[in-house]
């Protein structure tokens, strides 16, 4: 009987899937990677980058006081949709132009590099203007036309995994990016559609992925527990559980709804928002790692000798 099946891929196809970012062809990497940079933050440089910011910019005062709020919390980067990929045409779209504008007079106010959803080809330019780094969401993963402009945009790029996307479908997107000449991109896990989909949790989680992200290419790889859970409540515990499997970042939907009296409850994902306070704890949950790490560097014994780890 024929066996081979149309279209059916394999990690052993990644070498020609991805002959610019798969690590097999790359010995100069070695364990290493590729460093992406947007401004001052250093994706892939050993220390996670956390990006937070609202679902979606909403007003300017909205957009203002959660950028204060993430800045205060130790935030590296600002998000912020403006131009949202909703479930029905009949719901809030974002500002867009006018929402690209608040975002970055945000970024502007705080210090903080900018990432926004670009999701129209006719777009990118405009978008480029504002953003320092452009988002690809889960919807627009193989729009491919898409890929290749943001590719020949040069903008580093944040992909976010489509939301059925296998590895080597990841990564293929990827490459459509590389192949215009822009290595600047972040991998995105955002959680994937399985049996458990909206029973209990809005996606599941993928965490082995980013250790086989790692495994076969150089680019570095984020995590957003924003999208993946769908509740608040859990994202603190996903942050961590990422950054143990050794993400290199993570993405983070932040409100001071219910925190601050008068805040309005956000227009989109409201119940996966997190406050500043919360994102504070997990900004030093990741500091309390890093100097835990150079404390177990070397070991001295009391007469000098010392033991590397
Ligand atoms: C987002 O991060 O704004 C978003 C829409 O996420 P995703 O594309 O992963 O659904
Ligand atoms: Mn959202």
């Amino acid at each position: 009987m024929e066996r081979k099946i149309a279209g059916q891929t394999s990690l052993e196809d990644l070498s020609r899937i991805c002959p610019i970012l798969g690590r097999r062809m790359h010995p100069e990497f070695d364990e290493g990677g590729f460093v992406v940079e947007v401004g001052r933050v250093r994706f892939g440089a050993g220390r996670p980058v956390v990006i937070a910011g609202p679902c979606a910019v909403e007003s300017a005062q909205q957009m203002m006081e959660v950028a204060l709020g993430v800045k205060a919390a130790g935030a590296d980067m600002l998000r912020g949709g403006a131009f949202k990929p909703r479930t029905s045409p009949h719901d809030f779209q974002g500002l867009g132009l006018e929402g690209l504008k608040i975002l970055r007079a945000a970024g502007d106010l705080t210090g903080l590099p900018v990432v926004t959803e670009v999701m129209d080809v006719r777009l990118v330019d405009t978008v480029s203007e504002y953003a320092d780094m452009l988002q690809i969401g889960s919807r627009s993963m193989q729009n491919y036309p898409l890929l290749v402009e943001v590719g020949r945009s040069g903008k580093p790029v944040l992909l976010k995994r489509g939301m059925a996307a296998s590895l080597c479908e990841w990564l293929g997107a990827a490459e459509y990016i590389a192949n215009e000449g822009n290595l600047n991109i972040v991998l995105c896990e955002r959680g994937i559609k399985t049996q458990a989909s909206g029973e209990y949790s809005r996606y599941s989680l993928d965490l082995n992925v980013v250790l086989a992200v790692h495994a076969e290419t150089f680019l570095p790889v984020i995590v957003d527990p924003s999208h993946a859970t769908g509740m608040g409540s859990r994202v603190e515990a996903a942050s961590r559980a990422a950054i143990e499997f050794g993400s290199d970042g993570l993405m983070i939907e932040v409100s001071s709804w219910g925190e601050v009296s008068g805040v309005m409850r956000p227009r989109c994902d409201a119940d996966q928002a997190i406050s500043p306070s919360t994102l504070r704890r997990i900004v030093r949950f990741i500091q309390s790692r890093e100097a835990a790490a150079t404390d177990a560097e070397d070991v001295v014994s009391s007469d000098g000798r010392t033991w590397s780890r």
